[in-house]
């Protein structure tokens, strides 16, 4: 018998014994190599390879090559390393040799060295978890499609899971909450957090070191992969083709992927229509802009990790109110409040939050104008801004008016004469019956009080008097 028929006889054996997915990973890339003084060499495609089968299936190994050479019957790997160098191991019959632990030459990236079994370091930020990432209504869906897959990854229809929204909204910290609470409840799974930018470096790398199988061979080894930021991938066709290899493996073996875009997947532009096809094959999942309720959650629970003193109520609803696209801006104008005022040795209040939101949120004028009045109670009685400062007798406009012009008087810096001008050309002494009239009102009618006393809360709040 030569080689190739001895280890045809040891594969029908191991066949009957393992799963064909099982099979097909780990037996068929092995090749046999020579047979010599009664010992079989095979050849792997890396050190991963003979690690694996050593830790797995060295019983059944022993048990074959028993069976096809006698007990004195000796197996020897022959590792395939990335410089075609041949290292050879050797396993005998009888005992096992220890030294085959040796994770010396094991190439992988995150490989952390001197354990047993290849474990890979997840690359997990461990202050992004679910407790402290605000639920509403703008993160719902990927936020529980995210609790469903920790709880049975790979288990659920949602894979791959596509978290998708712009800038800012949580896409990442939402991600490594995934994998942190996978890592806690199946320790024993390899999970692997990757930016695209990252993923892309190693390819480039493992194309110039001539090393690019043993790097899918690495990937292909993953339980949860999750990679951040996958617009990135736009127009890199040779990272597009190797991550769709490694895609495909991890899919049809049933393994979890994780994916975060910028943009919804159909949208995704220089990327290959394969790839975009499998990304819509599991759930893709928006996260919105957070609402007003949402952002004041958002920024007590910061302000509870910061370790802050209570910042008065009415400034966490200024901020709220007036940072509204963007997570991180919001984060961004507390520790700069904070900081100034420890720095400045200033009491936080909404003069310094003020000051600190102008610098982050931009195109917002310094003062309010009468534009931004007449816009604010239109919107809040809903009576067109034209008939605002039209000539119309109507009552209600009539009320929503002089309001405006109340609100202008007190608010703005400009003239009653400016402000009747503003106001359909009328003349100053509109203005001060207008005002005379609110003033009244606000003693008799409690209604307009009510109305004032939000119109006025709202131009506090406001910087640029455009609201959400
Ligand atoms: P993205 O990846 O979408 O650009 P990040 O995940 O980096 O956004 O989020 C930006 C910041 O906002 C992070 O510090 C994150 O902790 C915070 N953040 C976003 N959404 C939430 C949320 N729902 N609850 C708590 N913090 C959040
Ligand atoms: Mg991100």
């Amino acid at each position: 018998m030569n080689h190739v028929q001895v280890w045809d006889n040891c594969l029908q054996t191991i066949k009957k014994s393992i799963n064909a997915q099982t099979y097909k990973t780990w037996f068929d890339p092995i090749k046999p190599i020579k047979l010599e003084n009664n010992s079989l060499t095979i050849q792997v495609p890396n050190t991963f390879y003979y690690e694996w089968l050593e830790e797995n299936f060295v019983g059944l190994l022993k048990k074959t090559i028993r069976q096809e050479l006698g007990d004195e019957g000796k197996l020897e790997y022959q590792v395939l390393l990335d410089d075609h160098k041949q290292v050879s191991h050797q396993i005998k019959g009888g005992s096992r040799n220890r030294s085959f632990y040796s994770t010396d030459h094991i190439r992988n990236p995150f490989v952390i060295p001197g354990i047993k079994k290849i474990r890979v370091d997840p690359q997990l930020n461990p202050n992004y978890v679910f407790d402290n990432f605000i639920e509403g209504d703008c993160n719902k869906l990927a936020r529980s499609a995210g609790k469903a897959i920790a709880k049975d990854p790979g288990g659920t229809a949602f894979n791959p899971l596509v978290i998708y929204g712009d800038v800012g909204l949580g896409k990442t910290h939402l991600v490594h909450a995934i994998g942190n609470e996978i890592k806690n409840s199946f320790p024993k799974k390899n999970t692997l957090y990757i930016s695209t930018e990252r993923f892309t470096n190693q390819i480039i790398e493992s194309i110039k070191k001539n090393s690019v199988n043993e790097l899918v061979n690495f990937y292909q080894n993953i339980d949860v992969l999750i990679v951040d930021d996958i617009q990135f991938l736009s127009n890199k066709k040779k990272t597009q083709e190797i991550f769709f290899n490694i895609f495909n493996h991890l899919h049809q073996i049933g393994k979890q992927i994780i994916l975060t875009s910028d943009r919804a997947p159909k949208s995704l532009e220089g990327i290959q229509d394969r790839l975009i096809s499998r990304f819509k094959w599991g759930l893709s999942a928006d996260l919105q802009a957070p609402d007003f309720e949402t952002r004041m959650a958002i920024l007590s629970s910061k302000m509870d990790a910061e370790g802050v003193e209570k910042i008065e109520n009415s400034v966490i609803e200024f901020i709220s109110y007036n940072v509204k696209d963007n997570v991180r801006e919001l984060e961004g104008v507390l520790v700069s409040l904070i900081a100034q005022s420890s720095l400045n040795d200033k009491h936080i209040d909404i003069d310094l939050a003020r000051h600190v939101v102008q610098s982050f949120v931009s195109g917002v004028s310094k003062e309010i104008t009468i534009d931004n009045i007449k816009q604010l109670v239109s919107e809040y009685l809903k009576i067109p801004v034209d008939k605002i400062q039209g000539k119309t007798r109507k009552r209600e406009v009539v009320m929503a008016r002089q309001l405006s012009m109340y609100l202008a008087k007190h608010h703005t810096k400009s003239s009653l004469k400016a402000i009747g001008k503003n106001f359909g050309n009328r003349d100053h002494s509109t203005v001060i019956y207008s005002c005379k009239t609110v003033e009244d009102l606000i003693d008799t009618d409690p209604l307009i009080k009510d109305t004032l006393q939000e119109l006025e809360k709202q131009v506090r709040m406001s910087l640029s008097g455009i609201h959400a």
